[in-house]
């Protein structure tokens, strides 16, 4: 009896763990729909990170035949350096995330790292190189302590603790009755947008991944919780590859390099003060949320007496 239903637990503990890490990655990317099976190659070897650089190479992808969506996009996101994608909705940015993370194959190019075109290596080796902060991070019905852990489940009390200090919420954690084993998620305490950012950072931090994608992270905050947000983000970044996309064109300013999409293009690129000179696209989407900033700044001006 015990030799059967032994294997069977561990059977069932294995099939929970990969469930839950399909649902996770899912999540994160805002799939509504389960990606298309990718397999290893046979044989496939380990993903070997020299210094994290990223690069596509004339990449053409579709979700459906009839619909191209990226249309031979080239990036290079040397090792190290954080590239800014910005564009309209619809433009292709979350789909360049979800190809580096191989959620689906390139229909045409390829996706390089160190090198090695991602095809050709293990997913479990690449996704444990790229870490991803999304809009909105989902957190498991367990305790604060296990959503954090989760970045990296053999890490000590010690580490968890250290990565949710570097992510500015251990005060916040402390302060709750029963701290570190405080049950969050949807059947537990609810955290604000912020916090919850603030886990995601802490389990990426434990994760420690030499490359950082981050989706339109601090895009559902406040104001002044994005900027507290973006800049332990930014402390995050140092060192590592990122590749993050912006919704607020202010948070991405200081990127080494911008890159605007449309259509599945690649519309322009550089620096933000090469942009702003070049006075394109990007100088226009500046200067509109700019103008809209303004607007916000004073929203509860009282209307004069009449
Ligand atoms: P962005 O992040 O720039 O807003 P996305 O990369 O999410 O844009 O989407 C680009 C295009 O691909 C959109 O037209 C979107 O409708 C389409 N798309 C996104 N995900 C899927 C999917 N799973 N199946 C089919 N089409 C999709
Ligand atoms: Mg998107």
């Amino acid at each position: 009896m015990i030799q059967i239903t032994m294997p069977l637990n561990f059977l069932g503990t294995v099939y929970r763990e990969i469930r839950q890490a399909l649902v996770d990655m899912g999540q994160m990317f805002g799939l509504l729909l389960q990606p298309a099976e990718i397999n290893d190659k046979p044989g496939a070897a380990k993903l070997a990170v020299t210094g994290g650089h990223v690069r596509f190479e004339d990449v053409r992808f579709a979700y459906d035949a009839e619909r191209p969506i990226l249309k031979g996009i080239t990036l290079d996101v040397p090792a190290g350096q954080t590239v800014a994608l910005v564009g309209p909705s619809g433009s292709g940015k979350s789909t360049v995330g979800r190809l580096l993370f191989r959620f689906y194959d390139v229909t045409g190019g390829a996706v390089t790292i160190d090198g090695q075109d991602i095809r050709d290596v293990t997913q479990d080796s690449l996704h444990a190189q790229i870490g991803v902060v999304p809009q909105d991070t989902v957190l498991f019905n367990d305790t604060i302590y296990y959503n954090i852990a989760y970045g990296r489940p053999e890490a000590s009390r010690a580490e968890v603790e250290g990565a949710a200090r570097a992510a500015k919420i251990h005060d916040f954690i402390q302060s709750l009755p029963d701290g570190y084993d405080t049950t969050v998620g949807e059947r537990g305490l609810k955290l604000s947008g912020g916090e919850k950012q603030r886990v995601g950072i802490a389990r990426t931090l434990l994760k420690n991944p030499p490359i950082l994608l981050l989706d339109e992270a601090t895009s559902a905050l406040d104001t002044q919780t994005e900027s507290d947000i973006q800049a332990s983000l930014r402390e995050m970044g140092q060192g590592r590859t990122v590749i993050t996309i912006a919704h607020r064109l202010s948070t991405i300013a200081d990127a080494d390099r911008i890159v605007v999409l449309e259509a599945g293009r690649v519309l322009e690129e550089g620096t933000h003060e090469a942009l702003l000179a070049q006075g394109g696209r990007y100088a226009a989407m500046w200067a509109r949320q700019a103008e809209a900033d303004a607007d916000e700044s004073h929203p509860y001006e009282p209307s004069p007496e009449p």
